[in-house]
This record gives structure tokens, C-alpha cells and sequence, in this order.
């Protein structure tokens, strides 16, 4: 640095101006606040004295004395200056590319010791540069020389600075990069998590809003998950869910973004798509490569199902909405059997809709004032004795005034308010049983309840059952249970373990809607049943097929002959539900089937009204 005592004040003035302008152009790069804080000094210069000029000076270069070891800054300022007179613009150079070599070499040797040399000395070099163009007399020449002699130092301090500060940024940007890596990734699975989803369809979003075209989503939930997990340990299901993660990779196409949202779901975000048909078939893809089973452990498979919802959308502002309906849609698939692919329509929205307000509205419900049981006859097919009479729940909402059963039971089921439903139907009826006993004409007469698989499930409901029956002094017998086929053939073990215990308590069985699904007579005689009641649904399907075939729609059918021989064979009573004509039961008759209930008898209806019509043939039985 030349400090000659020779040169004129012009000269200086004019290296200092110089040194001012390198090292603000070094600091305005650096830093915005640098620029702030020099507005600052800026007011601050416009009121100091110059005694305070001489101070600062001298403050500042012990300053730099102190945080530089000498050795070291003797050094490096030589090298530095070296470094500057070879290449000035290697400074700049530090500060855009602190990757280059010369800048690593300039880092390199100022590191550590140096580190002090920070922006606060860097904002106290500009301050007294700036003070020094401005004033005169002595003092400014105190703070010029001081200023010359540090230009160097400030050069670079301006320059690690720099390049410091764009090094820090892009090492903070690596371990920003690399803990959203680790924030976005499922452990269990390495695929990207539901935070990368947010993600990823934001990204979508950014890209149809640029290009256009559309996103497509797909939700993929394995089918029957839980009982891998319950009936081989969560190790297992862990194993399956990598395993099934692996294959899902492998038919990843290059425009999709797979992720595992969590337990059994995954997602596949399609960018750039053209219409719907190139999501389903993506669906289809992801579909069949899980068909193959997959290798627990040596000889030990499993084959994983799924179901799959597509959404598509081509507005980049729909894409919560998007989700939603890729969710409905996969909600869709599993209600329809699973395995298998549902589209998005308005009618799933719809539909969820519906049954969001069916929630609610079952929650906030005052089941006694709100709800009713109607009675329907199940009677002798001969002389229409009467067995029993089967109660049905209705439901009056003051928000959405009458639902149907049909509609409310399933969401009964789904928010849990079956149980308390449920016991409520079954305490209600013992109560009707209790009531009609007191009228000698009635003491013979039966009731029957329908039950969910759900409420078997709890062995409460059983225990109060019995304990109702139990306090109102009903004999057990007069109460049956109706559980359906369905029911029993999906949670054999536990709702036939409580059938076992209300049947030894006395009271009857009757399996509901045999028919309606994919009967399995081996599994459903295990099962202990009192009453085989055959569903609507398959009296009409026979019907129809006989029809078909140019029969004479009053003469016996087979299919029936065959099930009233079966339960024949086991002692029980066949009811058929849903008869509606003389001609059905005519048919029935002839198969062999014992009872009917159905409209052609007698509607649900209140119970006066029930023992204003059918009371007489209650004592005929
Ligand atoms: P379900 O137990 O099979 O009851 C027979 C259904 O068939 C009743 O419908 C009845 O009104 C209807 N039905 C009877 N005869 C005829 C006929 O000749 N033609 C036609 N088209 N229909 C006939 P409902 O009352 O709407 O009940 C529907 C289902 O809701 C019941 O089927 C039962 O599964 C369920 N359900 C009703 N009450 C309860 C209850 O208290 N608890 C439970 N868990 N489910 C119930
Ligand atoms: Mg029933
Ligand atoms: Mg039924």
C-alpha cells in the first residue's frame, strides 16, 4: 500500500474516491444491509467532527489489527495485494462464484483467524472512507492515510465477505436441500412422503399454469392390508409395504411422482397428461404390477390388492380439490369390491356430501324422539300363523326428515354410532316383548332385531342383551337375533363366538339377506342358526331366470327346493323376505320353503296397528 507523505491532497483525495467506490461496489454486493447501514452513516457523517474522524480511524485499524494476527495479515495482505494487482476482478469473482479456484485459494488463507473480519469492519472501513472524501484539514488527512493503508484489508474483508456469505448461503442451501430430502422422505419405504405430495402438485400447478395441460392423481390403497398386519405381525406388513413400495417403483413411469402418504395409502402425481384415459391407464399399470404375489420370506407369499382412485384436472387452482376427488374416487373402488379402478365423478362428491350431513345429523340425533321401530310379520306360508315379527328401525331428522335404513345403517356403522343405536333397537324391543306379555292374548308372541356384525364384534352388547332380557323377566326364546350372511362370512370367529353366547343364553339366530352376496353354506353352517331367512334379491333373480327360460313362474324352483332341503337338514325354519305376489308364493310353497314375510302380507307398520291386524294369528300359532 503507498502511503508517500509526497503526494499531493488532490492525488490522494482522488485514490481515496477510488478505494470508496471499490469498496462500496464490494459491499453493495455483499450485502443489502451494508447499503442500509451506509444510508445511516450517511446521516451520522453530516454531524460529526472531525476530532470523532481521527477516533474512528484509529478504532477501526486497531480493530483490524486485533481480529488479523499480525503475521498473518501481513501476509495475506501481500498476497492479497498480489492476488488484486494480478486480477482485480478476483474479488468480484469471489463474490459470484465462490466455487472458482482462486476464490477456494483466497478462502483458504483467510479462514479460521480471519473470520472476524466480518460485515460490522466492513461498515466501519465504508464509514471512514466516506467521512475521509468529504472532509478536509487535518483530520481528513489522518483518516485518509489510515483508510489508503487499509484499502487492501478492505478489499478483501469485502471479498470473504462476499464470498463467505454466498458460501454460507450455498452450504445453507445444500443442508436445507438435504434435511427437505429427509423431512420428504418415508422412512420406512425411502419413497417420498405426504410433505413432497404438497410438493409435487404444487409444482403441477406451477407447470399447467406455464404450459397448460393437465395433472392427473392417483390414491392406490391396498386391499385388506389390516389383516396381513393382525395376522402376521407389523414386521410382516412392514416387509410387505417395502416390498409393494419396490414394485410401485419399478412401474413408475418418468412424468410421476410417487409417494406413500402413510400406512396402506400411496399416491402417483401424473404431470403433463393429456386427458383421462392416460391416467387410467397409468392406473392400470401400477394395478398389475402388484398382481404377482409378492415374497415375504423364503416360500412365504402374500399377494397384495389394490384399489385405485383417478382425478384429473387441467386447473391449476383446483388441486386440493383434486385431491379430494382422487380420494373419493379410491373410496369409490374399495366399495365396489375393491381391487380395481374408479374415475372421479360428481356423483362420488355428491354422495360424500350426503353422507357427511347423514353423519352429522346421526350424531347430534335424540334417538328417543327421533327414532321408531315398525313391525312386519314373518308368517306361516300355509295359514299365515305368525312366527315372528321383525323390527325395523325408521328414522325421522328434523334437518332431513325421513332416511331410509338402507342409507343410515351403513354411516351408523362407519362413525360408531351403531352401538348405541343398536343396544337402543334391541333394549326397545325386549321392552315391546315385555309390554305384549302382559296381554294374555299375546304371551306367545316373537320378535326379531337386526344386528350389526359391528355390534358383535363387542362382547358389551351381548352382555346387555342378556342383562335387559334378564331385568324385564322376557323369556329369552320370544328374541331373535337377524345377523347377515355377509356379516358372518367376513368376521367369522368373533360375531360366531357371540351367536354362540346370546344362543346359549336362549335366544334365537336367524341368518339374513342368504343369497345376496357369494354365499358360502360350508362356512355359514358353522355358524348357529335357529332361522334361514333367503333375500328379496335372490326370489327375484330366480324368478327372472326362470322367466327366462319359458317356466311356469307358480311351479317349484330348484335353487329354493335345494336350499329348504339343506335347512331341512339342520332343523331350521326358511323364511323368504320380499314376497309380493300369490304366484311367488305359490312357488315357494312348492319348494318347500316354510315362512314369508313381504308386502304381500303385510307391510312394517306400528305395533297397535301390528296387533290390530295380525294379534289373532299370533294366538293361531
Ligand atoms: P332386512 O333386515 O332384510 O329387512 C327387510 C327389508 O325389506 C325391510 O326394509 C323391509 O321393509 C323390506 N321389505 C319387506 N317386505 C318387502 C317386500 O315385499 N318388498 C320390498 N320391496 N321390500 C320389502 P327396510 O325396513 O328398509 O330395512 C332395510 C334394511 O335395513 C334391513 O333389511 C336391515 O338390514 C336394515 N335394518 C333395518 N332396521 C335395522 C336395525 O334396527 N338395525 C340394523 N343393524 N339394521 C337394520
Ligand atoms: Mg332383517
Ligand atoms: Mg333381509
Amino acid at each position: 500500500m503507498n502511503s508517500d507523505s509526497n503526494r499531493t491532497t488532490g492525488s490522494t483525495r482522488g485514490w481515496t474516491i477510488f478505494a470508496v467506490t471499490v469498496v462500496l461496489v464490494l459491499a453493495a454486493s455483499v450485502s443489502l444491509s451494508i447499503l442500509q447501514s451506509l444510508e445511516a452513516l450517511e446521516e451520522r457523517r453530516a454531524q460529526s467532527e472531525a476530532g470523532e474522524f481521527r477516533l474512528a480511524a484509529h478504532t477501526l485499524e486497531a480493530d483490524v489489527m486485533t481480529s488479523t494476527p499480525a503475521h498473518h495479515l501481513g501476509h495475506d495482505l501481500d498476497w492479497a495485494q498480489d492476488t488484486l494487482a494480478r486480477d482485480p476482478s478476483v474479488a468480484i469473482h469471489a463474490l459470484e462464484e465462490p466455487d472458482r479456484r482462486e476464490t477456494r485459494e483466497l478462502l483458504e488463507r483467510l479462514t479460521d483467524d480471519h473470520h472476524g473480519l466480518g460485515f460490522e469492519q466492513l461498515d466501519r472501513l465504508v464509514d471512514l472512507f466516506a467521512e475521509a472524501a468529504e472532509s478536509s484539514g487535518e483530520a481528513a488527512d489522518a483518516a485518509e492515510r489510515s483508510a489508503i493503508q487499509m484499502l487492501g484489508v478492505a478489499a478483501i474483508a469485502a471479498a470473504i465477505a462476499g464470498a463467505l456469505l454466498l458460501n454460507g448461503r450455498r452450504r445453507e442451501r445444500l443442508l436445507h436441500a438435504s434435511l427437505r430430502r429427509q423431512a420428504e422422505t418415508d422412512e420406512l419405504t425411502e419413497l417420498p412422503n405426504r410433505r413432497h405430495l404438497e410438493r409435487a402438485l404444487r409444482d403441477a400447478g406451477e407447470r399447467m399454469r406455464l404450459e397448460g395441460g393437465s395433472t392427473g392423481l392417483l390414491y392406490l390403497d391396498l386391499d385388506g392390508f389390516k389383516g396381513v398386519n393382525d395376522s402376521r405381525g407389523h414386521d410382516a406388513g412392514d416387509s410387505l409395504l417395502t416390498l409393494v413400495a419396490d414394485r410401485l417403483r419399478r412401474a413408475r413411469g418418468a412424468k410421476e411422482t410417487l409417494v406413500r402418504i402413510g400406512g396402506d395409502e400411496f399416491a402417483v402425481v401424473l404431470v403433463g397428461i393429456t386427458d383421462e384415459a392416460e391416467a387410467r391407464a397409468a392406473a392400470h399399470r401400477y394395478l398389475e404390477i402388484l398382481d404377482r404375489p409378492c415374497e415375504l420370506s423364503p416360500h412365504q407369499f402374500e399377494t397384495m390388492r389394490a384399489s385405485i382412485g383417478v382425478a384429473v384436472t387441467s386447473d391449476p387452482s383446483s388441486l386440493d380439490e383434486l385431491r379430494r376427488e382422487a380420494d373419493l374416487a379410491m373410496y369409490s373402488a374399495k366399495v365396489r369390491g375393491g381391487h380395481g379402478i374408479a374415475l372421479f365423478d360428481p356423483s362420488m362428491r355428491e354422495a360424500a356430501e350426503l353422507q357427511s350431513d347423514l353423519t352429522r345429523a346421526l350424531r347430534a340425533a335424540r334417538i328417543d324422539e327421533e327414532f321408531h321401530l315398525v313391525y312386519q310379520p314373518v308368517v306361516n306360508i300355509h295359514d299365515d300363523s305368525v312366527l315372528f315379527a321383525e323390527a325395523l328401525l325408521r328414522w325421522t331428522s328434523p334437518e332431513l326428515g325421513a332416511v331410509p335404513p338402507m342409507d343410515f345403517i351403513p354411516i351408523a356403522e362407519q362413525c360408531g354410532e351403531i352401538h348405541k343405536l343398536g343396544a337402543w333397537v334391541a333394549h326397545n324391543v325386549i321392552d315391546q316383548l315385555a309390554v305384549w306379555s302382559t296381554d294374555s292374548e299375546l304371551t306367545e308372541i316373537c320378535i326379531s332385531c337386526n344386528v350389526s356384525v359391528l355390534q358383535l364384534a363387542d362382547t358389551e352388547f351381548v352382555d346387555s342383551v342378556i342383562q335387559h332380557l334378564r331385568r324385564s323377566g322376557v323369556d329369552p326364546a320370544r328374541l331373535t337375533i337377524e345377523v347377515t350372511e355377509s356379516a358372518i362370512l367376513e368376521r367369522s370367529e368373533a360375531a360366531v363366538e357371540q351367536l354362540v353366547r346370546l344362543r346359549d343364553a336362549g335366544v334365537k339366530i336367524a341368518i339374513d339377506d342368504f343369497g345376496s352376496g357369494y354365499s358360502n353354506l360350508g362356512q355359514l353352517l358353522r355358524a348357529p342358526f335357529d332361522v334361514l331367512k333367503i333375500d328379496r334379491a335372490l326370489l327375484l333373480e330366480l324368478s327372472a331366470m326362470r322367466q327366462a327360460m319359458g317356466g311356469d313362474p307358480a311351479m317349484p324352483c330348484d335353487i329354493m327346493s335345494a336350499i329348504t332341503s339343506i335347512a331341512r337338514t339342520v332343523g331350521t325354519d326358511v323364511v323368504c323376505e320380499g314376497v309380493e305376489t300369490e304366484i311367488q308364493r305359490t312357488s315357494l310353497a312348492a319348494s318347500g320353503v316354510t315362512h314369508v314375510q313381504g308386502w304381500l302380507i303385510g307391510k312394517p307398520t306400528s305395533p297397535a296397528e301390528f296387533i290390530r291386524v295380525f294379534g289373532r294369528k299370533v294366538i293361531a300359532a
